[in-house]
C-alpha cells in the first residue's frame, strides 16, 4: 500500500503488537497517534496464580482472576468490539492515499454538509493502533502456555523466565497516543431502544472530597461535604451492589484511588482484607515510584503514600504530582461538557456520532436510535492511567434486543460513525447551522495542542521518556 504525505511516499505498516509493533512503538513526530482498544480477550481461567491479572509486586502475585468481558447468547464482547476496531481501523486508513481519501470525503458528507476543502496534504495525518490481537477464541486451543499474556490490562511477569511483560495500559502509553478509543459491551439494564454510554474518572479535586470527609471529626463539615458531593456532577456514582450508597462507594474507590485498599462501609476505616494493589506501581511509565518502593511499601508506613490509612496518607511522589497538575484537570475535570474533561468530551462526542451514524445510515430514526446514558463514574484504571486522552465507550447491552440487532447486522456503522468521530475530535468537523440538537455532534476539535505545549514538555511522550 501506498500512500502519500507531504508529497512523500509512505509505508504504514499494519502492526499489531508483534515484536515489531513495540520496537515501532516510539513516537511518530508528523501525525495524530490514535490508539483504538477493544476491551478484554482471553479467559478467565483457574488458577489464579497463572491467569490472573493486576499482578502485584507486593504478593508476588496476581490480585484478580482475568477480566474476559461480557457474553450473552453467542455474543461475545470480546470478539465484536475486535470486530468493529478492525473496520474502524480499515476507515481511518482510507485517508493515507489520494484514492482513500476521496473515498473518506464521501463518508464525511453523510455527517455534514460542508467539510469544506480539506488539505490533506498538508495536515498531520492520523496514524493508527490496535491495542492487542483478536481474541482467545481463534488461538487458545493451539496454545499450552499463558494464553492471557497478550490480553492482561496490568504488566505482568513472563511465565518462563520471570521478567515482566507490558500489559495494555503500559504498551498503549507506549506509543504515545493523543487519543485512545477503548471499546466496550456491557449486558444487564433494559433501554427500550438499546443504550451507548461513556466511562469516566473524575480528577484529584474529585476525590479530596473523600480525604476532607475522612480527616474532619466535624459533623457539620461531614454533611457540607457530603452536600457537595450529591450537588456535583458525580452525585451518580457507580454503585457496584446494593450493599453501599453512592456516597458509600465513591467514598470507598476513594480509598481505593489513595491507599489500594477498600475501605469499610462508613467509609472511614480501610478494609485490610481487600486490597487492590498500588495500581500506578503496576505499569511502566514515569509515574511510578523508584525502584525501592516495593520495600517500603510492604511495612505501610503511616505519613507516607503506602500508609493503609487515609486519615495519615500523603498523596507524594510522582504519580501524585501528576495527579495534582493541570494536564489531569484538562482531561478530567473541566471542558466542554462542563465536567469530566476532554476525556468526557472526547467520549460523549464519538457516542453522538455514533448515534448520528444510525440515523444517517437509516439504521433507525431520531426515537429509535440509542440512547445516550449518563456516564458511568468510578476509579476505572484505562481513564485514570492513560497519558492521552481517554474515550471510553459502552457501546451497548448484550442482552438488548435493539442493541443485538446493530452489532449483529450494522457493525460498520458503528466503524464509520467511530472513524468520522475520531476525524472531527483530530481536525473538526463542521456541523450544520441552525440545528439545535444537543444530541447532534458538536465538531469541535480536541486541544492536543496545550498539552504538547504544557511547561515545555510534551505531556503525551513524556509519559514513556528518556527511559524507553
Ligand atoms: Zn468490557
Amino acid at each position: 500500500m501506498k500512500r502519500s504525505n507531504k508529497g512523500r511516499k509512505i509505508l504504514w505498516p499494519l502492526l499489531f503488537f508483534t515484536a515489531g509493533f513495540l520496537l515501532y512503538g516510539g513516537y511518530e513526530p508528523d501525525a495524530y497517534i490514535v490508539v483504538l482498544d477493544p476491551g478484554h480477550g482471553g479467559r478467565d481461567l483457574l488458577p489464579k496464580s497463572v491467569y490472573g491479572d493486576k499482578y502485584d509486586p507486593l504478593l508476588g502475585e496476581y490480585r484478580d482472576h482475568f477480566r474476559p468481558g461480557a457474553q450473552n447468547k453467542g455474543l461475545i464482547e470480546s470478539e465484536e468490539v475486535y470486530s468493529i476496531a478492525e473496520k474502524t481501523y480499515k476507515i481511518l486508513e482510507l485517508t493515507h492515499s489520494s484514492e482513500g481519501q476521496k473515498e473518506f470525503e464521501q463518508i464525511l458528507k453523510k455527517y455534514s454538509k460542508n467539510i469544506g476543502n480539506i488539505n490533506w496534504e498538508n495536515q498531520k495525518p492520523i496514524k493508527v493502533y490496535i491495542s492487542r490481537i483478536p481474541g482467545y477464541s481463534k488461538e487458545y486451543l493451539s496454545k499450552k502456555t499463558d494464553i492471557n499474556a497478550p490480553y492482561r490490562l496490568y504488566d505482568f511477569p513472563d511465565i518462563y523466565t520471570g521478567e515482566m511483560q507490558k500489559g495494555t495500559i503500559s504498551r498503549i502509553n507506549a506509543l504515545n497516543p493523543h487519543l485512545v478509543v477503548s471499546l466496550h459491551l456491557t449486558a444487564g439494564r433494559k433501554e427500550k431502544n438499546g443504550a451507548i454510554a461513556s466511562v469516566i474518572t473524575p480528577g484529584y479535586d474529585t476525590y479530596k472530597m473523600a480525604l476532607d470527609y475522612v480527616r474532619t471529626k466535624n459533623v457539620s463539615k461531614r454533611q457540607k461535604i457530603r452536600r457537595k458531593f450529591f450537588a456535583s456532577p458525580y452525585a451518580n456514582w457507580m454503585v457496584s451492589n446494593d450493599s453501599r450508597t453512592h456516597f458509600q462507594w465513591f467514598l470507598c474507590d476513594a480509598w481505593i484511588y489513595f491507599t489500594g485498599y477498600w475501605s469499610k462501609k462508613d467509609g472511614l476505616s480501610a478494609d485490610k482484607r481487600k486490597f487492590r494493589g498500588y495500581r500506578h506501581n503496576m505499569m511502566q511509565w514515569i509515574y511510578a515510584d523508584k525502584e525501592d518502593w516495593v520495600e517500603t511499601a510492604k511495612k505501610h508506613p503511616p505519613n507516607s503514600p503506602y500508609s493503609f490509612d487515609l486519615l495519615n496518607f500523603t498523596p507524594e511522589g510522582p504519580f501524585w504530582e501528576r495527579e495534582k497538575d493541570i494536564p489531569e484537570r484538562w482531561r478530567r475535570t473541566e471542558g466542554e461538557e462542563g465536567y469530566g474533561g476532554d476525556n468526557l468530551y472526547a467520549s460523549q462526542e464519538l457516542l453522538r456520532y455514533i448515534r448520528n451514524g444510525m440515523i444517517v445510515n437509516k439504521v433507525n430514526s431520531k426515537k429509535t436510535a440509542p440512547k445516550i446514558l449518563n456516564p458511568y463514574l468510578s476509579t476505572w484504571s484505562v481513564p485514570t492511567y492513560l497519558n492521552a486522552i481517554s474515550a471510553y465507550l459502552e457501546l451497548g447491552f448484550l442482552d438488548n434486543s435493539y442493541d443485538r440487532e446493530r452489532l449483529v447486522n450494522h457493525k460498520q456503522v458503528y466503524a464509520e460513525a467511530l472513524a468520522v468521530g475520531i476525524y472531527s475530535l483530530v481536525y473538526s468537523l463542521q456541523q450544520d447551522s441552525g440545528s439545535k440538537d444537543e444530541l447532534l455532534p458538536k465538531g469541535k476539535p480536541i486541544n492536543f495542542e496545550k498539552y504538547e505545549n504544557y511547561n515545555e514538555e510534551n505531556y503525551f511522550k513524556k509519559v514513556t521518556s528518556p527511559i524507553y
